[in-house]
């Protein structure tokens, strides 16, 4: 469930032809054949997890580990300056009466409210993110490159930004207009319609999402390789999913990265692998993969996902409640806005939930953290392929850090970390030793 939805700017694209194409880094490949299973991970009757997971933690290349750390600690770093910027963009749109100026022309333009609404989402839209585009090109352009996890030049990329910023401009025009709409005619008990409106909005997103909104960046199709559906959908079956379909995106077009995800939303819902998963993934390894999916599935993750947003969201929109109306005592008439109903409050509303979320970062890792942990465990009773499964993580640790002290791993991760997935199968390994036994002495006999 994710799509590049960023900023355009023509002004600032210019400027950033000087910046000129980033330096493209290949990934380092491990120089040992990852898919052989490392001597102390072969069953055996003195087999060990931890020393399993250090044999398979020892096969990614110093180099590659030390770029894929400073890769995922700059990320630390972004949260903080994400969070700084876009609320030093908020703090100058208050102050400098930009967002009073803007909500004056829309009221100068026609006499509908909910047409004032919208055309102030154009204009806010415009200009956080024409602001925002200078990180926004460092975070999702340059840096990508430095990585060598950016497969798009500098035109395509703008393109997929130039979309995203269409799509944002409507679905978030539509949510702008209908929650201004419910605060000035629910004047005491907006926070709580104005959560349930959010929460049936994020429905509809999800839903039509793989539908509607990924093929706008990716082109998706059916995966039609039975070497590659057969066990699959075996799999499928097996765990009460009644589907005949994986689907196929290319993600290659955007990135390097493996991946494979669960999105949608009741009839749209659906499983769907990347292509650098399957041009680089062993077959035990996309099994073990798509194990993993299958728990977020058979799991109803999504749906668990909906409930906690519309917790994080009631949360969200009674502190607004409160803290629109006391900053707007504070600092509106410095501010030219006066009500809560006015549409210039929303940076207002941007810079409060910007410093709830950064607050809540923990909590939102962890939420989801246990539900990645929840499809591990499940990922492997079905598949049962740890070996494919460590594969994956080391795959994976291309861009994610594989070893964080447990705080970090707590403050920072939305999945388990790539040494602890490893050790989970290797411990899965190591209680149903006698699978791969058999499984060896078959191939000695032959
Ligand atoms: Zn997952």
């Amino acid at each position: 469930m994710h799509c590049p939805i960023r900023g355009f700017a023509l002004v600032v694209l210019l400027a950033c032809f000087g910046f000129g194409v980033a330096q493209a880094q290949p990934a380092i490949q491990p120089s040992v054949d990852i898919t052989q299973v490392p001597a102390a991970a072969q069953p055996s009757a003195h087999f060990d997890a931890d020393a399993a997971t250090e044999a398979y933690m020892a096969m990614i290349p110093a180099a590659a580990k030390a770029r894929s750390d400073a890769y995922f600690e700059g990320g630390y770093w972004l949260i903080l300056w994400d969070f700084l910027y876009a609320s030093a963009i908020s703090l100058l749109l208050l102050f400098l009466q930009w967002s009073a100026g803007m909500r004056d022309l829309a009221v100068r333009m026609t006499r509908f409210k909910w047409l004032q609404t919208f055309i102030y989402w154009v204009e806010y839209l415009v200009v956080t993110t024409v602001l925002g585009f200078p990180l926004a090109f460092y975070e999702g352009y340059q840096r990508e490159h430095q990585y060598g996890l950016a497969t798009q030049s500098f035109g395509p990329w703008m393109g997929d930004q130039f979309k995203g910023l269409l799509v944002s401009l409507i679905l978030g025009g539509i949510a702008v207009v209908g929650l201004f709409a419910i605060v000035r005619r629910l004047r005491n008990t907006w926070w709580i319609w104005g959560a349930v409106a959010t929460m049936a909005f994020l429905v509809v997103t999800v839903a039509i999402g793989p539908v509607y909104l990924q093929p706008i960046f990716n082109t998706i199709h059916r995966l039609d390789d039975a070497k590659i559906t057969g066990p699959i959908l075996k799999m499928a079956h097996a765990n009460g999913i009644a589907t005949n379909d994986v689907y196929q995106i290319d993600a290659s077009r955007q990135t390097t990265r493996m991946s494979a995800n669960v999105s949608g939303f009741g009839q749209t819902m659906r499983i769907t692998l990347n292509d650098n998963l399957l041009r680089r993934g062993s077959p035990e390894e996309i099994q073990a993969v798509m194990g993993h999916e299958m728990g977020h599935y058979v799991m109803n993750h999504i749906p668990k996902d909906m409930l906690f947003m519309l917790i994080v969201s009631v949360v969200s929109f009674a502190y607004l409640f409160w803290g629109l109306q006391w900053a707007l005592k504070r600092w509106g008439g410095r501010w030219l806005i006066h009500d809560v109903g006015d549409p210039a409050v929303l940076p207002l509303a941007t810079l409060l939930v910007g410093i709830l979320f950064f607050v809540l970062t923990p909590v939102l890792n962890t939420q989801t953290r246990v539900e990645e942990k929840e499809a591990d465990m499940f990922g492997l009773n079905a598949a049962r392929q740890p070996d494919g499964f460590a594969q994956a993580a080391i795959h994976l640790g291309e861009y994610r850090k594989m070893r964080p002290g447990p705080l970090e791993e707590f403050i920072f991760f939305d999945h388990p970390s790539g040494y602890n997935r490893i050790h989970s199968a290797m411990v899965w390994k190591g209680e149903n030793l006698e699978l791969f036994e058999n499984a060896s002495a078959a191939n000695a006999a032959q």
